[in-house]
């Protein structure tokens, strides 16, 4: 595995596989690496010749008070990680390289990127257009691989790239949970055992909402109100925003009738967290 931490690097090695005809795979990720991220790695391999792999845990995407300074980090494990599922090439930027001094230039993408998390965390969708613009520019790959997980994050970066004409197919793959449902998470290392099993709620209260739609439940305020519940019998949940929205507008639905996503995003003591599940 290639261990390289500048643009150049980045960009030469990137170049000479894509010379030789190869295919580029590309998991971009903020690093502390679990399962949901290895499963991108895994899908990359099988459909790509080379895999690359980024950790850069991306200052611009975080908004004043929150957690950047305390974001977890695992570098020598997760390189240990990298290595075991065959990546060719880890890409470990620092944020000087990322962000030159004078640096003036930001990707933001309008409409979409201000509702849900956009409206919860202003300036957040800026930023990760920002960097991941940057990263496709330095990888240049063929394939980008993006988990579910962060449901609207997958439809910014899917506008991003098709209204900058960036030549790169976006990959999203399903959502890896945790046994009791909770979807994993590098910040669910925060949570204290009691808040950790909390946390299992947000995927009960998806699934109550999945299980009535699928019962023929298509009225958007019963199917909040019934997924609330769930969360409300759980002491330390503060919901942020819960919302059912259709999967290419994110436009709240009042009526389900075929595709919708139901979203939740949730604060358990200092830690937030966000979930989804997709209905086609
Ligand atoms: P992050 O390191 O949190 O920025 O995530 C990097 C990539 O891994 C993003 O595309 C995430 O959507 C994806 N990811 C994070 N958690 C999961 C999960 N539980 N299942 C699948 N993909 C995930």
């Amino acid at each position: 595995m290639n261990v390289v931490t500048t643009i150049a690097d980045m960009r030469t090695l990137a170049e000479s596989h894509r010379k030789k005809g190869r295919t580029i795979g590309f998991v971009p990720t903020m690093g502390f690496l679990h399962e949901g991220h290895l499963s991108l790695m895994r899908e990359a391999r099988k459909s790509c010749d080379i895999v690359v792999v980024s950790i850069f845990v991306n200052p611009t995407q975080f908004g004043p008070g929150e957690d950047f300074d305390r974001y977890p980090r695992d570098e020598k494990g997760d390189r240990e990680k990298c290595e075991a599922e065959g990546i060719d090439v880890l890409f470990i930027p620092s944020a000087a390289e990322m962000y030159p001094p004078g640096d003036s230039v930001s990707v933001p993408v309008e409409g979409i990127a201000d509702i849900l998390e956009g409206a919860s965390r202003p300036g957040h969708f800026r930023g990760v257009a920002t960097v991941v613009a940057r990263l496709f520019t330095i990888v240049g790959p063929h394939k980008a691989f993006f988990g579910q997980k962060d449901f609207q994050q997958t439809v910014v970066i899917e506008r991003m790239a098709t209204g900058l004409n960036m030549d790169v197919k976006i990959v999203v793959l399903p959502t890896v949970r945790e046994q009791d449902g909770l979807a994993m998470s590098s910040r669910n290392s925060y949570l204290r055992a009691d808040e950790r099993r909390a946390a299992a709620s947000l995927y009960r209260a998806l699934s109550e909402g999945e299980g009535l739609i699928r019962s023929g439940v298509g009225a958007a305020s019963k199917l909040k109100r019934a997924m609330r519940a769930v969360l409300e019998k759980e002491a330390g949940i503060e919901i942020d925003y819960l919302e059912i929205v259709d999967p290419e507008s994110l436009v709240s639905l009042r009526e389900i009738e075929h595709r919708a996503v139901l979203l939740v995003a949730a604060r358990i003591g200092r830690t937030r967290l966000i979930d989804n599940v997709l209905i086609l």
